[in-house]
């Protein structure tokens, strides 16, 4: 509720529809206790005197009557009319809308035939048409007004319903032996309240206008009872002659609708939760760079190479440094492993290399990519368009995430090869075909026509890593590729990477938080904590000695087939949130080392040759073991 008000607050449009929505009712509400003239009493001596004139602020009608009294009164009954047909159609609405959704079958498709035919008259006819038979009156115009809205709502509704109805929680609350009528109130209502509140505070503003419309007709409130409409309507005949009587009603409803509709659509942004994270605000092509120091000298390791890089998120006040320093390099023909916690920073490390960061909140604040030598931060997006995939491809840990579900996967494998070189209709089938061989799926050439839905798992776990092989790559930046699959098929992929990477020298990237993969697989490893890299070297040899005390205890979560009874020892504690480091290391909390030195002062990474550690005691020391 709180998050939703401040929302709201900082909607500034919203706000000052609010503040004057909140005017205009307070001066209804005080109607009744304002020294006032009686609206009704006609006094023909004094027709049409014009606004300021003495005793009559807004001036009279043409019976004489104080436009001011009138106005107040009129506003009243417009906006209570407005908000009962508003919440009457609502609520009737709703009820349709989640009973049609909920129950589905014959029932939604006897009720929503119904709403249908409904809304297969044009509103105001039916309206009209309503009023007609019950009667002309202000009663009988609110009925009508909120029936012809009914089935607006009843259709939303309706929509969220069957969304709802078939989400696991619900099936969940049935095997529960719930009743339906609980399951409605307790599991879905709850879910369709923000988008009920949505589309009323949306459609208050047009409802209110067609009850003045009914009234302009004269078939709402009757004389001498004011509203907005009927006001509008008196005055007609002297629009020319003394246009005031019109204004005055006029600008009043402009006022009060106006203020509604900007209202309603700060509500609506402030209860959409795609809204409030920002979904609509689309993420630039590339993530923006703002690099306060200049890019770090070469140092022309490896085919691809980080240098001290930083990437931040800026979101509000706050910084979270995902990356707070990165240094590392992949030669071609190698498999580098990165491995550490889930929020670790290993995903924005390997995404910031092709700025594939998303922007807003990302920016890359420090350090240099460097291909081949040449650093790729804040280049034009072209040139990194062009390199992704063809250059640098990536392998992302959910298959189902990264695939179109709407499009056959060879012609998907076929797109990613267009972007980047024409190709013809048979040429690209074959190159599908031929991609998804090299990935080893059976069938290939009658699995191209498939769509992602019809492969398993680790199919399309193959075919995302034949949509990186497409462009023929030299580096493949595999991020998770395998947590989403069971473990024989983790072998067939980690087997089949390997052979990709003896066959076509590819240079791998292998992100993971599973020392068993990088043991199979990778030729070094780099240990990530809190977006800085805390130890690094070949892989056998931090395997057999692990210097830093988080790697020691990574280790030691890891189950060994054959070794007999070991308790599993798990890390006790959260990795800190990435916004308010430490001072010093930031394992320290966690580590049963630590010592007053850690929380001082940055701990560099120390080097000697392909090892390096960021600890001031490790389990072995560095240079010692090195000699
Ligand atoms: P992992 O090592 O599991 O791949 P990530 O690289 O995805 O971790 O995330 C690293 C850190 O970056 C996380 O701790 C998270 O707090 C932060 N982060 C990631 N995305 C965002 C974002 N959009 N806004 C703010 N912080 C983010
Ligand atoms: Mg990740």
């Amino acid at each position: 509720m709180m998050a939703f008000l401040t929302l709201l607050a900082r909607n500034r449009l919203a706000m000052a529809g609010g503040i004057v929505l909140s005017l205009v009712i307070l001066l209804v509400l005080l109607t009744p206790i304002l020294p006032l003239a009686d609206p009704d009493v006609t006094d023909t001596g004094n027709r049409f005197k014009p606004p300021f004139s003495e005793g009559a602020l807004l001036g009279t009608d043409h019976l004489g009557r104080d436009l001011l009294s009138r106005l107040l009164w009129g506003t009243q009954l417009s906006l209570a009319v407005g908000f009962s047909a508003a919440i009457i159609a609502a609520t009737l609405g709703a009820a349709i809308g989640i009973i049609a959704g909920f129950y589905g079958g014959r029932t939604d498709n006897i009720i929503m035939r119904g709403v249908d035919m409904l809304m297969a008259f044009p509103y105001i006819l039916l309206a009209l048409a309503i009023v007609a038979a019950l009667g002309p009156g202000l009663f009988n115009a609110l009925i009508a007004v909120a029936a012809v809205n009914v089935p607006f709502f009843a259709r939303n509704i309706r929509g969220i319903t069957v969304g709802i109805a078939h989400k696991e929680f619900v099936d969940a609350a049935r095997l529960a032996g719930m009743s339906n009528a609980r399951i409605i109130l307790t599991e879905v209502l709850p879910n369709v309240i923000p988008v009920i509140i949505i589309a009323m505070s949306t459609t208050i503003g047009w409802m209110i206008l067609e009850t003045a419309g009914l009234s302009f007709l004269g078939l709402g409130s009757q004389p001498p009872q004011a509203d907005l409409g009927s006001m509008l309507g008196e005055a007609r005949s002297a629009l020319i002659t003394n246009p005031h009587t019109s204004i005055v009603p006029g600008v009043m409803i402009l006022i009060i609708v106006m203020s509604i509709n900007l209202l309603g659509d700060g509500v609506r942004d402030a209860l959409d939760p795609r809204l409030k994270s920002g979904a609509l605000s689309r993420p630039m092509a590339a993530t923006m760079v703002k690099r306060e120091a200049p890019a770090p000298t070469s140092e022309g390791k490896g085919l691809l190479e980080a240098q001290e890089l930083q990437t931040q998120f800026h979101v509000k006040d706050r910084v979270y440094r995902a990356a707070g320093g990165v240094s590392l390099h992949v030669e071609k023909g190698e498999c580098l492993g990165i491995i550490g916690e889930s929020g670790s920073g290993k995903s924005v490390t390997a995404l910031s290399v092709m700025g594939l960061v998303a922007s807003p909140p990302g920016v890359i604040t420090g350090g240099a990519v460097r291909y081949e030598g040449k650093d790729l931060i804040g280049v034009p997006y072209k040139q990194l368009r062009d390199m992704r995939g063809r250059n640098v491809a990536y392998i992302f840990q959910d298959p189902l995430a990264t695939l179109h579900p709407l499009y056959r996967v060879g012609d998907q494998l076929i797109e990613a090869i267009r972007s980047h070189r024409p190709i013809g209709k048979e040429e690209g089938r074959a190159k599908a075909i031929e991609l998804l061989e090299a990935v080893r799926i059976p069938n290939a050439a009658k699995r191209i026509t498939d769509y992602p839905h019809e492969m398993s798992g680790g199919m399309r776990q193959r075919v995302g890593i034949a949509m990186a092989l497409a462009n023929d790559p030299d580096v493949i930046i595999a991020d998770e590729p395998t947590t989403a699959l069971d473990v024989t098929v983790q072998a067939q992929i980690l087997a089949l990477l390997d052979d990709l990477r003896k066959s076509r020298g590819l240079a791998i990237v292998f992100i993971t938080h599973d020392f068993g993969v990088v043991a199979q697989l990778c030729d070094r490893v780099a240990v990530m904590y809190a977006g800085r890299i805390v130890e690094e070297g070949q892989t056998a040899d931090i395997l057999d000695n692990p210097r830093h005390p988080y790697t020691a205890r990574l280790m030691a979560c890891v189950p060994e087939l054959g070794e007999g009874k070991r308790r599993l020892e798990a890390i006790p504690g959260l990795p800190p949130v990435v916004d308010k480091l430490p001072a010093g290391c930031a394992f320290a909390d966690r580590c049963d080392k630590v010592q007053d030195a850690c929380r001082q002062g940055d701990i560099p990474l120390e080097r000697n040759g392909a090892r390096a550690v960021r600890c001031l005691f490790p389990e072995t020391p560095l240079k010692e073991a090195a000699e």
